[in-house]
């Protein structure tokens, strides 16, 4: 084993780059994989033309713990993040807890984790095999792959399971643990949705959230766009439906909760969260391999917000950085 380890990170969500970020300012130097284009995984913005900027993944932040707290004032201080206080309906009480987004989108959030990180986008892990050599890491467009001292996996469990289900010290603790799908829909309208609070939460059959995007900070106020997300339950039973037909039922249960308010629809669009959310989360902040050369993680591990995403991945960090590797 080298003094200074060879780590390969899977997954470059909030997960993967807190511990990232963390690994790069001990010393050590990383490199991460992701398949998306960009970094923040289910910190997600999409764009559209117009300037029209939509979170269709998860739709603010909140701290409970001191480290993901100083983190967030950093990105808040930095101009990336703010409070958001929308007009709320059904009991919720945002000035409970500070509700933080990113700005100008969720996105933004992980911008200054992922700065100046070895960092490969668009590029999917499609197997990690155990050789002499260390941890062979095979790529979608590198078949041949890199080995690595080290590896850290922080991608949702299902996905976990097909990369290293034949990994037996850790792929039996896998199974406790159940992620739930969610269909996002993105709506814009022809103009305001007068009358109605910024955020709904309803307890309907069909939509768990609805939220009006541009009382965020930071959004295009001109724009009418509105986030809805379907129940565990409606998205498990529409999951195979084609993001088309789920489009059309989802606009209707939005004109059942909005009514007359609801303007005319100038563009709907469905994204399907395969694995949106935990519903058993493991118990602890992640697992290891019996040698200690395979760490897997991501916010299943604790729980179903950002913040435990964050929370396992700097747990990781921190074993590797406690451990027998110093760079
Ligand atoms: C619709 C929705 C609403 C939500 N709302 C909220 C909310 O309001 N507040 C809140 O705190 N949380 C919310 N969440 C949960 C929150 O988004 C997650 O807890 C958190 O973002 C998970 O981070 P992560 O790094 O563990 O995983 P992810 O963000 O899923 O990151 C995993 C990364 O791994 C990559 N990946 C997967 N497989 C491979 C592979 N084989 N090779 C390479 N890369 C791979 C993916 O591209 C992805 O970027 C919401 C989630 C959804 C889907």
């Amino acid at each position: 084993m080298n003094a200074s380890p060879r780590i390969a990170i899977i997954g470059a969500g909030m997960a993967g780059l807190a511990c990232a970020r963390e690994l790069q300012d001990a010393g050590f130097r990383p490199v991460v994989f992701d398949k998306g284009r960009s970094p923040g995984g289910r910190l997600a913005t999409r764009r559209l033309d117009g300037d029209i900027r939509f979170d269709h993944g998860a739709q603010y932040v909140t701290a409970h713990g001191d480290a993901f707290r100083s983190t967030l004032a950093a990105i808040i201080e930095d101009g990336a993040a703010a409070r958001w206080r929308p007009a709320t309906a059904n009991g919720i009480d945002p000035a409970a807890e500070d509700w933080i987004t990113g700005t100008p989108g969720m996105s933004a959030l992980v911008k200054p984790l992922a700065a100046g990180l070895d960092l490969h986008a668009d590029c999917e892990v499609i197997a990690v095999e155990r050789e002499t050599a260390g941890w062979r890491i095979r790529r979608a467009d590198h078949a041949t792959g890199d080995c690595f001292d080290l590896v850290v996996s922080m991608v949702p469990v299902p996905q976990a399971r097909r990369l290293f289900g034949p990994v037996r010290d850790v792929a039996e603790a896998l199974d406790d643990v159940t992620m739930a799908p969610c269909w996002a829909l993105m709506l814009v309208f022809a103009g305001p949705a007068a009358g109605v609070p910024d955020v709904l939460q309803t307890g309907s059959e069909t939509l768990s959230w609805l939220s009006r995007n541009n009382s965020k900070p930071g959004r295009n106020a001109a724009s009418e766009c509105w986030v809805a997300h379907a129940t565990a339950d409606w998205s498990s039973r529409h999951l195979e439906l084609e993001r088309e037909p789920v489009a059309a039922l989802l606009v209707d249960a939005v004109q059942r909760m909005l009514g007359g308010a609801m303007p005319r629809v100038e563009q709907a669009i469905a994204h399907r969260w395969r694995y949106a959310r935990t519903v058993r989360a493991l118990g602890r902040p992640c697992l290891a391999s019996r040698d200690g050369t395979l760490f897997l993680g991501g916010d299943w591990a604790l729980g179903a917000r950002v913040e435990c995403a964050f929370d396992s991945g700097r747990a990781i960090a921190r074993a590797i950085i406690d451990g027998r590797w110093k760079p």
